[in-house]
């Protein structure tokens, strides 16, 4: 469903636009990569930007080619990137991988090619100052956000929920995937998994240093470049704070 976006990624990799940290093909199904834009100055903090772990959500990966095609990441900021995850379930369209597997419950476990490939790769390139993953939702019409911090940095989750306001509104629900919203669309959450057996990325992350985590979901609902152009936005804002709040 989403094989075009896969093969515009095949060709902007092959254009060699950012140096690969880790590249492993998966035959039929498409690359599983990691890339790496270093930043102009040492030290400056790092960002680790994530997406397309759910094949039934392109945007975080149509946003992050943008980012890369147009050359509009920050360069006050050390990115680890990774543009997607089921490389196989975008090509189909969903959530699941080829196997049937929802990677984004397989953090705990070793049983997958992309989720093997993930913990091999990404602890090792950090600490990171920040992560953040971009996800979508069809369940509400709104945007919201998750926030786990146990970085001990100040929260951006009001500057972030600002943006997505103005750009597709929030999620208004009471209750949003079994959490209370503290505030319209930010559900701050304890650095434990749901269900103990099924870690998400976040929590495996938040397992490996202390960390600022942000899981964005826009609203499947709203057209593409709106939800595009939201996770720009998150993108850009997330970096500058984090440069001003650091000062390296
Ligand atoms: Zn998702």
């Amino acid at each position: 469903m989403f094989a075009d976006l896969i093969q515009r990624w095949e060709e902007l990799l092959a254009s060699g636009p950012l140096p690969v940290i880790r590249q492993v093909d998966l035959p039929g199904e498409g690359p599983l990569v990691v890339l790496r834009q270093a930043a102009a100055r040492v030290g400056a903090p790092r960002i680790l930007l994530s997406a397309g772990i759910h094949g039934d959500e392109p945007a975080g990966t149509e946003c992050l080619y943008e980012k890369i095609k147009q050359d509009r990441l920050s360069p006050a900021v050390e990115w680890i990137i990774v543009p997607f995850l089921n490389p196989g379930g975008l090509r189909m369209g969903t959530r699941e991988n080829p196997r049937g597997l929802d990677l984004n419950r397989e953090f705990l476990r070793d049983q997958t090619v992309e989720i093997g490939f993930y913990k091999e790769t990404i602890p090792a390139q950090g600490p990171y100052d920040l992560m953040l993953s971009l996800h979508e939702d069809w369940e509400f019409q709104g945007s919201y956000l998750y926030e786990i911090n146990t970085g001990k940095r100040p929260s951006m989750a009001e500057g972030i929920l600002n943006l997505l306001a103005a750009e597709t509104g929030l999620a208004e629900a009471e209750v949003i995937d079994d959490h209370k919203p503290i505030l319209p669309g930010l559900i701050v959450h304890d650095p434990v998994a749901d269900e103990p057996e099924n870690w998400p990325e976040a929590i495996f992350m938040i397992h490996q240093q202390p960390l600022l985590s942000y899981t964005l979901e826009t609203p499947s609902q709203a057209p593409l470049p709106k939800r595009v152009q939201c996770m720009h936005g998150v993108i850009d804002y997330c970096a500058e704070r984090l440069v001003c709040e650091t000062g390296r």
